[in-house]
């Protein structure tokens, strides 16, 4: 029988750019010693005291149906910690709570897009994020950065690529280059976003991992919260990957048709999950950066580990967890150098090239091993790099 375009074309018919990832799997799997850096999951679990809140919670019986939108609690959580850090009045008529931040990108599109409508994002990108711009029937166009502007899109890039377009998807702090959009480039993409009349979806799940730079969240420039749909999650801020728990901020409308869609696919989140992340969220800050602060770490220990040599140089890492090594004087391609640094030492890293067109001849780097492990990895790759450059 045939599958629906729809979904047999969600790669576009290419790879999905998990390659070096799954053979990493395994080639582990099958018993050989591989350091992975390659997925944006950290090192530690979830916190005993969420894991206890969760049980609490389920034990007290919120095992059923819960409210689709997301509790009201939580829902006024989210919105007291958004307005907060934002600035922005929000109450929980302007969010819902969703399975994770990737079905928060998926809703989100489907929200502003229509079958066929363009969707623009930036290269180097997230791997999942034309695919998902399929899967909601939208058209992917990327905007093309480069290592001259440190990824960071340029005013008229973005003014030329989205005409016409019905969306534009950002990523500060951005995976997977590590970079923090600065205020300049944040205020060049809102008066797109209004020249265009485009609506903004904004990917914030990195925002309590930032290492240099401010977050700036586009929602709170000059006419933007009516046209910016902002994605947020637990998974990064406080390593609850496995629990799949997010949301979507947005002007209220939105977030009432989002609701009905809602309504219609997942039908909620469950509901010892939303407990277990209002919990967590009420522990504060602290909790986040104490999430955080390997990463920060580890961003330090790169750069102790790159200085003295320019074989292997680093994007400047500002946020997130991981960091972008541009390696392109070794002559090699990031895939060409991803596979061999596999086969040969054993290090499994991203090539730039599963990410867009942008970061050709770079390689992502997921800080997410202990320090001594990273370290030593490291230390390889850099030796792996400079042994080839010659
Ligand atoms: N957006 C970006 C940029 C990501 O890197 C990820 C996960 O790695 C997600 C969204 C999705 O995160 P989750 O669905 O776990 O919230």
């Amino acid at each position: 029988m045939k599958l629906s375009h729809r979904i047999t074309n969600i790669t576009g018919g290419g790879s999905d750019g998990w390659d070096v990832f799954y053979r990493a799997r395994q080639m582990k799997a099958d018993g050989l010693p591989v350091i992975e850096l390659t997925i944006g999951e950290h090192d530690i679990r979830t916190s005993p005291l969420i894991l206890g809140a969760m049980y609490d919670a389920a034990t007290a019986g919120h095992t059923g149906y819960a409210a689709v939108p997301g509790t009201v609690t939580l829902r006024e959580t989210v919105a007291a910690r958004i307005a907060k850090r934002s600035g922005v009045p929000t109450h929980k008529e302007n969010i819902l709570i969703t399975p994770g931040g990737q079905a928060g990108l998926f809703a989100a599109h489907i929200a502003v897009c229509d079958d066929g409508d363009t969707a623009a994002f930036i290269d180097p990108f997230y791997t999942t994020y034309p695919g998902t711009v399929r899967t909601a029937g939208a058209i992917p166009k990327v905007i093309v950065t480069g290592p001259e502007t440190s990824f960071q899109p340029t005013k008229d890039a973005l003014m030329t690529a989205t005409k016409g377009a019905k969306s534009l998807l950002v990523n500060s702090p951005n995976n997977p280059t590590g970079v923090v959009y600065s205020a300049q480039t944040m205020q060049d993409i809102a008066d797109v976003c209004i020249a265009n009349d485009l609506w903004l979806i904004s990917d914030e799940v990195y925002d309590t991992q930032i290492w240099d730079g401010t977050h700036i969240t586009p929602r709170s420039l000059h006419d933007m919260a009516e046209r910016t749909l902002v994605i947020g999650s637990m998974s990064k801020s406080h390593a609850m990957t496995g629990s799949r728990i997010g949301w979507i901020c947005g002007p209220e409308n939105a977030i009432a048709q989002l609701l009905n869609k809602a309504t219609h696919t997942n039908y909620g989140v469950p509901g010892f999950i939303q407990d277990a992340a209002e919990y967590a969220l009420n522990q504060g800050d602290e909790v986040e950066e104490r999430v955080a602060a390997p990463f920060r770490h580890r961003r330090d220990l790169t750069m102790q580990a790159l200085a003295g040599q320019n074989v292997v140089r680093a994007v400047p890492a500002q946020g997130a967890m991981y960091v972008m090594l541009d390696i392109r004087a070794t002559g090699m391609d990031g895939e060409s150098f991803a596979n061999a640094l596999l086969d040969e030492e054993l290090i499994a890293v991203m090539p730039g090239e599963s990410f867009g067109k942008a970061a050709a001849g770079h390689l992502r780097v997921a800080m997410t091993v202990d320090d001594a492990s990273y370290v030593a990895a490291l230390s390889k790759l850099i030796a792996f790099a400079q042994d080839r450059a010659a």
